[in-house]
């Protein structure tokens, strides 16, 4: 079974997009691995941007059933209003008015149990798109992308997990920002999380936002600090006091960020930068090897 690490981070901007590749890269170079990396960052996926020779393997559309009621059936009992625990349906019976509210369907199908008229039936909606992407013969990339318009977010995500390599070495969750259902549908199933964050204030306030989750969460996480150098000391002060692990700090710079901004990040990676990531993969291993 796969070891699964989610990239995680209280708000974006931190560098979590791009902690993610190059730890896909570095682990993908470790003694042959097969990895994936997961894209679930699916409102603005980007990963795929960093590796532009990897060849597309295959791009499917991804489908959700929407209840729809058929009102010459029903008899407006509202019985389904009552099994809606989304609060998805409205139904007026003097108005001989049933409707779904599509933004607010999780697509349980309680509704279609619930109703003795057969008069609830379903269509299928597309939400959004899958592509699989191969960067090299030992590396697999997949990309979530919602719909514009859609608000299906952890429903694109389970389904982005579900094609998974089962059989990878190392499969890595790059996940959206926030502390939100989505991020919560990303790490639920990760052996270990990464957090990302930076030495702000901003930084620190997300961090915090993070760790109480994790917490609830009673998941395994240790932080990477992106952009040390920048920012103050409070982020280290906190990290001391609750004593949370410091995988690595990736050091800012000028010149990476330049090359961030061009997706030009796996090409021409500092030395100092390099060997950060080195740190945080032996890392990595040593957790995968203990599972
Ligand atoms: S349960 Fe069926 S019959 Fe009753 S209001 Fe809903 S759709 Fe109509
Ligand atoms: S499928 Fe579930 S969420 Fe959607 S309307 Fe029916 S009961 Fe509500």
């Amino acid at each position: 079974m796969s070891f699964r690490i989610a990239i995680a981070s209280g708000k974006g901007g931190t560098g979590k997009t791009t902690v993610s590749v190059n730890l896909y890269h570095f682990l993908a170079a470790n003694d042959g691995l097969r990895i994936s990396l997961l894209d679930c960052d699916v409102e603005e996926p980007n990963d795929a941007i960093f590796f532009p020779d990897a060849s597309l393997v295959k791009e499917v559309e991804i489908f959700r059933d929407l209840p729809v009621i058929d009102t010459d059936k029903c008899t407006f009992c509202r019985r389904c209003v009552e099994y809606c625990e989304f609060n998805a349906i409205v139904v007026i019976p003097p108005a001989n008015y049933a409707e779904v509210n599509a933004s607010l369907c999780h697509s349980c199908g309680a509704c279609i149990v619930a109703c003795n008229e057969s008069a609830i039936t379903e269509r299928k909606e597309t939400i959004g798109k899958m592509t699989s992407f191969r960067p090299e013969r030992n590396m697999n990339l997949i990309e979530g992308r919602l719909k514009i318009g859609s608000s299906m977010q952890t429903m694109v995500i389970k389904e982005l997990k579900k094609s998974a390599p089962a059989d990878d070495d190392i499969t890595l969750f790059d996940a959206p920002p926030g502390t939100s259902c989505p991020v919560v549908e990303t790490i639920h199933d990760a052996d270990y999380v990464i957090l990302v964050t930076e030495p702000t204030l901003f930084g620190l306030h997300d961090l915090k936002l993070m760790v109480e989750l994790l917490e609830e969460m009673d998941k395994e996480f240790g932080v990477v600090i992106n952009k040390a150098g920048l920012g103050d000391q409070s982020l280290y002060d906190y990290l001391q006091s609750n004593q949370l692990e410091v995988l690595g700090e990736i050091p800012f710079s000028q010149e990476y960020a330049g090359l961030y901004a061009k997706g030009d990040i796996l090409n021409k990676i500092p030395q100092e930068i390099k060997n950060s990531y080195q740190s945080i993969v032996e890392a990595m291993e040593l957790r995968r090897s203990k599972k």
